[in-house]
């Protein structure tokens, strides 16, 4: 049964992703959703056993390439349902605050968690009736590899405040709260890494991530239609200063590893 619901969640997913690129010139109301929320698998009320991770190795270069990791392509990593409290998403805007129809493609912001799956998880699930309290990631990837979806991707995570996209075509944010100053949350899919052990403080690198999160992050980004020049981080859209996630994060292998996915040939430019 849990199968099933995450074959309809990706589809969902990719239905949502192309249904965007559709409707959006003619839609002039929040953006419908293909799925709504009743439609994904109830919240695991199992989750704190299901959050035991298993001890992951420190990641090097080599293991990026090895054999192991293409094995890992074949299979889905393990996908848990851990929807986050209402308050802390909403929709996708179809115009922004002054009207102007909104025709953003959709990019992929990397983060990571600096606290535990767990206590993240937690802070997601809490109620938050102010604006400024409410944040999320619509996916989240555990030190084991398993991929938590917290938001549904057709609608709107909160995962960065104050932000910019300096994409191929220029700078890209949108404004939809005169509260707020403009961010890339209407266009963004934001995926979490779980940091690492030595990485839970303010420094500027750690150990980095597991090869079972890269490998997880690069099937996640293949089952979308997201261009490689449209994946980008926290801290490459952040105009606050004091982003700098996710840190230790191998780009350059991780990209590697997500053009072995016959689904992303084309979409490396
Ligand atoms: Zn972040």
């Amino acid at each position: 049964m849990a199968r099933r619901w995450i074959w309809i969640g990706l589809t969902g997913f990719l239905v949502a992703l192309l249904s965007v690129g559709l409707t959006s010139a003619q839609a002039a109301k929040p953006l419908q959703s293909q799925l709504t929320v009743s439609h994904l698998s109830p919240v695991q009320t199992t989750a704190g056993a299901s959050l035991q991770f298993l001890k992951s190795r420190s990641l090097d270069e080599s293991d990026l390439t090895s054999d192991n990791l293409q094995l890992a392509q074949a299979a889905p990593p393990r996908q848990v349902t851990a929807l986050a409290d209402p308050s802390n998403f909403g929709d996708r805007y179809a115009t922004d605050i002054n009207g102007r129809v909104l025709r953003n493609d959709f990019i992929a912001v990397l983060h990571e968690t600096v606290g535990s799956a767990q206590s993240a998880i937690n802070l997601f699930r809490t109620h938050h009736p102010r604006d400024q309290d409410q944040v999320s990631y619509h996916a989240l990837i555990g030190r084991d590899g398993t991929i938590y979806y917290i938001v549904p991707p057709e609608k709107r995570a909160f995962g960065a405040g104050n932000s910019v996209f300096d994409g191929p075509s220029g700078p890209e944010t949108v404004r939809t709260n005169s509260a707020f100053p403009p961010s890339v949350n209407n266009f963004a899919y934001h995926i979490s890494l779980e940091t690492p052990g030595d990485g839970m403080n303010n420094r500027r690198s750690h150990s980095g991530y597991t090869p079972n999160q890269y490998a997880s992050l690069a099937w996640l980004l293949a089952q979308t239609t997201i261009p490689d020049s449209r994946i980008t981080t926290h801290q490459a859209v952040d105009r606050s200063g004091n982003r700098m996630d996710p840190r230790s994060f191998n780009g350059q292998g991780f990209f590697a590893l997500l053009r072995r996915y016959p689904t992303r040939s084309g979409l490396s430019g």
